[in-house]
């Protein structure tokens, strides 16, 4: 009798609402602070936030990135400092994308996007460049051939430098203390971080 306990469960799930999706074609939506490949972002002014510092590289515990500064040129500044970020690259053989490089950031410069569906066929692609980590004229990740995203996925480039920017102690609640970003200007706070954008609470949180 028990393989008619098996047709039971079986006919039961068959009216059950389905939680399975058919990745890749069909794919679930990310949280908004999903550790996804880096990009390197450019002020509204097109110019680079990177100086060159190797704060990132110094701290990161994969030994993934490589990265050179450079005096800016007379005339023709690439960053708003004395230098900026000449060579920069991410291994993403190693990187383990625990955001320490993020965290380290004096100028919110490397950020991680929500983009993680690569498909490799060499080394060399593994190895993001700074051509390629930059974002484009819009401030946008670039679309590289060997990724698959959809649009909408590129957005939220910075919501983990956002989390944990002195604006995520309750302190500084209601003040946004992260600089503006080309093709977004000064991003909104997230929920817990600005008044604007504070949720029902209950009497207990509200009391303090
Ligand atoms: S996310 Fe972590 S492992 Fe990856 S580059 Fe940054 S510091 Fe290194
Ligand atoms: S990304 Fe940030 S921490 Fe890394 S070199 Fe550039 S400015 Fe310094």
């Amino acid at each position: 009798m028990g393989y008619l306990e098996g047709f039971a469960v079986t006919f039961k799930k068959l009216g059950e609402k389905r939680v399975t999706t058919e990745y890749p074609e069909e794919k679930r939506p990310k949280p908004d602070r999903l550790h996804g490949r880096h990009v390197l972002n450019r002020y509204e002014d097109g110019m680079e936030k990177c100086i060159g510092c190797e704060l990132c590289a110094g701290v990161c515990p994969a030994n993934c990135i490589y990265v050179r500064g450079k005096d800016n040129p007379d005339g023709d500044p690439v960053s708003p400092g004395e230098r900026y970020g000449f060579i920069y690259e991410i291994n993403y053989l190693r990187c383990i994308h625990c955001d320490m490089c993020v965290e380290a950031c004096p100028t919110e410069a490397i950020t991680e996007s929500k983009l993680f569906e690569f498909s490799f066929t060499n080394r060399a692609d593994a190895i993001y460049t700074k051509k390629e980590l930059l974002v484009d004229d819009d401030g946008l990740p670039q679309h590289l051939p060997w990724e698959d995203w959809r649009p909408g996925e590129d957005q939220m480039t910075s919501a983990w430098m956002r989390a944990t920017a002195p604006s995520g102690d309750a302190s500084y609640e209601g003040k946004v203390a992260w600089s503006g970003e080309l093709g977004y200007g000064v991003r909104d706070a997230e929920v817990g971080q600005s008044d604007d954008h504070v949720v029902a609470r209950s009497p207990e949180e509200t009391d303090h």
